[in-house]
């Protein structure tokens, strides 16, 4: 339960990004998880050092177990996971300073948030991958009569070993027709999901306590979570 931030902290960050885009509510996760980093400077960090970033911070404010679903593609049962931060963390590694590398003498580097919100209105999957590869080229395509989309692949494969933890994704086996699928961890998505809901919780907290006692806001959210549980058994009595 968020041991190392209090209630009205909490409350404060759920605030501040409810009503942003996925892509700056992972970047303000990420002024949380990096408090040694300026803000300005998050948006150019690789995905990766930002992901291992959020999973640290989850575990100091969580602990390590999540409890996650996932409905399986084939049959679409709804799978019930428990992934451990450790293990999303074991095959994977910072990346402040690899940043850039070379395929078929072109010079590219690697994917961040800011390369992200840029092709976030691209419906298209396909020209959004090429619009982000086109992004992460230093060189000029034109100079050297390279073209870009040939390199896909071999650009893709090279992000993915420099930069592993920018795309977690697992295996999953369905209990009930036994197809085997990957599927993606979003850890923003994840992280947000899980303060959302303790920030809710504590706000129906809040919401009872005041309504039977009368106490403002700031006075519920200074109780201990033990008081606070204590009132609320014997407003429910
Ligand atoms: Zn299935």
């Amino acid at each position: 339960m968020l041991s190392a931030y209090s209630p009205a902290q909490l409350l404060a960050l759920w605030e501040q990004g409810v009503r942003r885009h996925p892509i700056d509510r992972a970047l303000l996760l990420g002024t949380w998880a990096r408090p040694d980093m300026p803000p300005s400077r998050l948006p150019d960090l690789p995905l990766g050092t930002l992901n291992r970033a959020l999973l640290r911070f989850r575990e100091s404010c969580f602990g390590s177990h999540i409890n996650a679903c996932a409905d399986c593609e084939y049959c679409g049962t709804r799978l019930e996971l428990v992934l451990d931060t450790g293990q999303l963390l074991a095959d994977t590694h910072d990346n402040d300073t690899l940043t850039e590398f070379e395929i078929a003498g072109m010079r590219f580097r690697i994917p961040c948030s800011r390369d992200l919100a840029a092709i976030v209105m691209e419906q298209d999957i396909s020209t959004a991958a090429l619009k982000l590869l086109q992004q992460c080229c230093l060189s000029d395509s034109a100079e050297t009569g390279m073209d870009l989309a040939s390199l896909f692949t071999k650009v893709e494969g090279a992000m993915e070993t420099f930069d592993p933890a920018a795309d977690i994704s697992l295996s999953l086996a369905c209990e009930e027709c036994g197809h085997h699928s990957s599927m993606n961890v979003d850890i923003g998505a994840l992280l947000w999901n899980e303060i959302d809901i303790h920030a809710r919780t504590l706000l129906a907290d809040v919401h009872r306590l005041a309504r039977a006692y009368g106490w403002t806001e700031p006075e519920i959210l200074a109780l201990s979570p033990q008081r606070r549980a204590a009132y609320l058994d014997m407003v429910d009595a």
